[in-house]
C-alpha cells in the first residue's frame, strides 16, 4: 500500500486536521523528508495551503477538534499551528489543553528551535555569524545619532559586543561606545 493509501486507511479519508475530503494529500512532518506513515499527516488542500499563513487563522479553530488525535504527527502539527496563532486567545486556549508526551513535545519543539536559532544569530553584511570580541570594518558611512560624528566607511571596529536584537551590535568607535547594524558591518578575517 502506498504511503498515500496508508494514511487515507488511518485516517478514514479525512483531512487529519480539518475533517474536509477535499483533494487529500500526504505531508511529512518537518523536519522530516521522505517520512514514513508516523512522520506524515493526511491534508487537504486547504489546510495545506494554510500552512504557515497566520491569516488563515479562523480556519484553523477546527483544531479544537483534531488536536485530540492519538496521532503524534497530527499532534505535532496541531501544536505548531495553535503556538504559531498563540496572539488569539482562543488558541492559547486550545494550546493550554494540549498535553504531549516529552517525546512528541520534542518533535515539535525541534523546528521551531531551529527556526528560533537562526533568528538570533548576529552575522554580518555577508551573513558569516558575528562574535563578542569579533573586529568588524563598517562597509558604509555612518552618522552617529547623538554623537555628533559620521563613522567612516572602511572604520575598524575591535572587541565588539552582541546586544539582544540579532541586527544590532556594540562597538567603539572614536573612543564612543556605539550601536552598530550587523548588516553594515564586515567581520574581519
Ligand atoms: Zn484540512
Amino acid at each position: 500500500m502506498s504511503l498515500i493509501e496508508s494514511l487515507k486507511t488511518r485516517a478514514d479519508s479525512q483531512c487529519e486536521l480539518c475533517q474536509s475530503k477535499d483533494l487529500l494529500d500526504a505531508y511529512s512532518v518537518p523536519p522530516s523528508e521522505n517520512a514514513t506513515i508516523d512522520q506524515s499527516v493526511l491534508l487537504c488542500s486547504m489546510c495545506l495551503s494554510s500552512l504557515n499563513a497566520t491569516e488563515a487563522s479562523e480556519h484553523w479553530r477546527c483544531l479544537s477538534d483534531t488536536m485530540w488525535s492519538t496521532e503524534p504527527a497530527v499532534q505535532v502539527m496541531a501544536w505548531r499551528l495553535l503556538t504559531q496563532l498563540n496572539e488569539h486567545a482562543w488558541a492559547n486556549g486550545l494550546l493550554d489543553g494540549l498535553y504531549l508526551e516529552d517525546d512528541v513535545l520534542q518533535w515539535a519543539q525541534s523546528i521551531e528551535n531551529s527556526h528560533d536559532d537562526d533568528q538570533l544569530m548576529t552575522r554580518d553584511s555577508n551573513g558569516a555569524p558575528l562574535a563578542t570580541g569579533d573586529s568588524v570594518t563598517l562597509i558604509k558611512d555612518l552618522v552617529v545619532k547623538g554623537a555628533n560624528f559620521t563613522a567612516k566607511r572602511g572604520t575598524s571596529v575591535k572587541n565588539i559586543r552582541l546586544t539582544d536584537n540579532p541586527l544590532h551590535i556594540e562597538g567603539k568607535v572614536n573612543g564612543t561606545q556605539i550601536v552598530l547594524v550587523s548588516a553594515f558591518l564586515k567581520k574581519q578575517a
